[in-house]
C-alpha cells in the first residue's frame, strides 16, 4: 500500500498542529512546529481565513497523515464506518486504531505510527501467534498481538521491549509484560483515542 515519503514535519506545519510523526524528536526543541508555527511554502504565513469547506478538509488531512494514510485508502475507512451502525466519525476513528501498526504504536514498541509500521512489516509482529506483515491488519477483540520467534532475540527488539515497559498503554489492551504480548480485550472507546481530531467535520466534509 502506497505512503507519503516526503518531509514530515511539513505535514504538521500545514495543519498547525504538532502531529508527532517523528517519534522522540517531537519531545525536544528541535520540532518544526515550536520553531515555525505556520504553514510551509510562499504563502505560508499569508492569508488566515479558511472556509467552512477549508475547515472540514484541514481535519481530514490531520486524520490521515496522523495514521499515515492516503486518500483512497482513507476514504474506504469511510465508507466502511459508515456502513457500521453507531456514529460514522468515532466508527472511522475505532477502525484507525484497530490497525495492526497503530496497536504496535500503542504497546509503544514503535517511538512513532512510522516505526511501528516498519516493524509490522519487517514480520516481527504474530497475531494468535502467526506472524502478520500487514500494517492495516485490523485486529478484533480477543486476539493476542506477540513478538515473532525469530524477533525475540535481536537487540533492536529487546531495546523496543524496554522502551515499551515505560509506556501508559489504554485500557482496550491488556499486556502481559512477562509473555510480551497483548490481548485486545476491548473495541476502543472514543475516550479510548486521543488523537485531537473532530471527526464529526470529517462526515460533514465526506457528506457534501
Ligand atoms: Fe511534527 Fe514531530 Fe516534526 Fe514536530 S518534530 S513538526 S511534532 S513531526
Amino acid at each position: 500500500m502506497a505512503r507519503y515519503t516526503g518531509p514530515v514535519c511539513r505535514l504538521c506545519r500545514r495543519e498547525g498542529a504538532k502531529l508527532y510523526l517523528k517519534g522522540d524528536r517531537c519531545y525536544t526543541g528541535k520540532c518544526a512546529i515550536d520553531k515555525r508555527a505556520y504553514a510551509p511554502g510562499q504563502h505560508g504565513q499569508g492569508r488566515k481565513k479558511v472556509s467552512e469547506y477549508g475547515i472540514q478538509l484541514r481535519e481530514k488531512q490531520k486524520a490521515k497523515r496522523i495514521y499515515g494514510i492516503l486518500e483512497k485508502q482513507f476514504r474506504t475507512y469511510f465508507e466502511k464506518a459508515d456502513r457500521q451502525q453507531g456514529i460514522t466519525g468515532e466508527n472511522l476513528l475505532r477502525l484507525l486504531e484497530r490497525r495492526l501498526d497503530n496497536v504496535v504504536f500503542r504497546l509503544g514498541y514503535g517511538s512513532s505510527r512510522t516505526e511501528a509500521r516498519q516493524l509490522v512489516r519487517h514480520g516481527h509482529f504474530t497475531v494468535n501467534g502467526r506472524k502478520v506483515n500487514i500494517p492495516s491488519y485490523l485486529v478484533k477483540v480477543g486476539e493476542v498481538i506477540g513478538i515473532a520467534e525469530g524477533s525475540q532475540d535481536s537487540p533492536k527488539i529487546k531495546e523496543l521491549v524496554e522502551r515499551a515497559a515505560n509506556k501508559t498503554i489504554p485500557g482496550w489492551l491488556d499486556l502481559d509484560a512477562n509473555a510480551n504480548t497483548a490481548k485486545i480485550v476491548a473495541v476502543p472507546s472514543r475516550e479510548d483515542i486521543d488523537v485531537p481530531i473532530q471527526e464529526h467535520l470529517i462526515v460533514e466534509l465526506y457528506s457534501r
